[in-house]
């Protein structure tokens, strides 16, 4: 599970060997720790003519500590460039992103940050303006392939719908509530492992935090495969910021599964997700112990690998079972039972072979693909009762499934990103748990890979 390149190319011998013979050279990513500044560095704010979003981010920048540069300044570095795009409504228009982008293209710190705003192409007032937004997107990827040392590059698409404060008036006029959580995510290290994505935030309610280092306080949350990999990260995680963990495994597991709990103060039930009483008995238990169920993790799942012709029928029924179809049955019955309130999260984990496919693994694809289109059926269904439904599809991740992968294909899917190497467990924990946060309710319907910008199914 170690990448012990990436260790070598950190030493002295190891650069010198990586530029003579021009190696992958994976940068030392920024990862978050509480209490952390959200970004090393100040950032350069640029808007095209007609933008709506300068204001509101520059507002939440500011009260997020961090320092906006004057850009009449001499030159310097910066950690993170913004460019609010939104005012564009024509092809002719989007050379406003090269006169602000190409000065700074070698002035951006390690671990920088680059966030482009855009409007959604469906919500455009012309075919003009819809096409000019979509272009966004080839220079957000191309910008995450190019500028290297650990640079990361979004496009986030803003809703002309603005969004409600869940905790005090509407902010129809702005998108201020809505959008403060998915900037604080992209900026910090916490979307370490996160490059070239497309997110889409409007329409939710959403509600400010008392403490942005703990912006899960009070939430009762479920993660199911806790007990060791994704799960147990994703169960530190999440306590670390502030939620009850609620952390479920197989009866098998429950050594591991118990000191995962213990260790976060968290409690855990053991449950075989795939028996007939399994969504009965979780709902009982949420009922009993906790009233309701804020925020829902499916991060359960396996693989059961082999070449279409070569499966057995159990292989791919397991896999379905567990990926996907206890899923919809928990899901269900939590809803019926109606113990996801409003303001409550459905997150479910999909892979990056949900998107690309891979070979020896049809019935996983499936299962994971199944996932996206969970989220993308149920997301609008369940804005009207404020719950948000989104799923993270992880990349390579260093965990014990990776490690049994052959040397030579490893080190193949290791380096096959913009970032150069396997992301780890905690990366998937951070951006779901950003998904969680009860600030991130204008987040639905989001398929966001943790992959580094994988290659595959680019
Ligand atoms: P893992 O095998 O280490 O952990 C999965 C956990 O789920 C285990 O603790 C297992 O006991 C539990 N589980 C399996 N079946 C269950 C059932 N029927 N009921 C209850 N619990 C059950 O896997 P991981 O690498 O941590 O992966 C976690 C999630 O991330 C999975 O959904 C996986 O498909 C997905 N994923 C992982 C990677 C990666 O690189 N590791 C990449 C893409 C997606």
């Amino acid at each position: 599970m170690t990448d012990r390149y990436a260790s070598f190319v950190q030493s002295a011998a190891g650069r010198a060997l990586v530029k003579r013979l021009g190696l992958p050279d994976p940068p030392r990513l920024r990862r978050h720790h509480p209490g952390d500044p959200l970004l090393a560095g100040v950032a350069l704010l640029g808007a095209a003519t007609g933008s709506r979003l300068a204001e509101p981010i520059a507002e939440i920048l500011t009260t997020a500590g961090v320092e906006l540069a004057d850009p009449a300044a001499t030159p310097q570095r910066y950690g993170a460039l913004l460019f609010d795009a939104t005012g564009i409504t024509d092809s002719t228009e989007l050379r406003q992103l090269y006169d602000f982008f190409h000065p700074q293209a070698r002035a951006v710190l390690p671990s920088g940050r680059v966030i482009v705003l855009g409007t959604p192409p469906q919500e455009c007032a012309t075919p003009r303006e819809a096409t000019a937004q979509r272009a966004l997107e080839g220079l957000v990827r191309s910008i995450g392939k190019e500028f290297g040392r650990g640079t990361t590059a979004q496009l986030v698409y803003v809703s002309r719908a603005g969004n409600a404060a869940a905790d005090g008036p509407d902010l129809s006029a702005g998108t201020h509530t809505g959008l403060e959580s998915t900037i604080r995510f992209l900026l910090s290290g916490r979307s370490a492992y996160v490059s070239g994505q497309v997110i889409r935030v409007g329409g939710g309610a959403a509600s400010t935090p008392a403490d942005w280092d703990r912006p899960l306080d009070g939430q009762v949350v479920l993660v199911t495969g806790a007990a060791r990999g994704i799960g147990a990260a994703l169960a530190k995680v999440l306590a670390r910021d502030g939620a009850k963990v609620v952390a479920l495994d197989i009866p098998a597991a429950g050594d591991a599964l118990a000191a995962v709990a213990n260790d976060i103060g968290g409690t855990a039930v053991q449950l075989d997700l795939t028996a007939p009483d399994a969504p009965t008995r979780l709902a009982e238990h949420l009922a009993s112990r906790h009233g309701r169920v804020d925020v829902v993790v499916h991060n359960a799942g396996i693989t059961r690998d082999k070449t279409l012709g070569r499966m057995d029928a159990d292989r791919w029924d397991q896999v379905i079972d567990v990926n996907l179809s206890s899923q919809e049955r928990i899901n269900d019955m939590l809803l019926e039972r109606e113990l996801i309130p409003a303001g409550g999260r459905i997150i479910s984990v999909s892979s990056i072979a949900g998107i690309a496919g891979n070979r020896g693994q049809t019935n996983y694809a499936t299962s994971k693909a199944g996932v996206i289109g969970l989220v993308d059926s149920l997301a609008p269904a369940l804005r009207e009762r404020g719950i948000s439904v989104n799923a993270v599809a992880p990349g390579f991740i260093e965990t014990r499934l990776t490690a049994r992968i052959p040397l030579v294909v490893r080190e193949a899917g290791r380096r096959m990103n913009s970032l150069a190497q396997g992301g780890l467990p905690v990366d998937v924990a951070e951006t779901i748990g950003w998904l969680a946060w009860p600030a991130s309710g204008a987040v639905s319907g989001n398929v966001v890979r943790v992959c580094g910008q994988s290659l595959l199914g680019a």
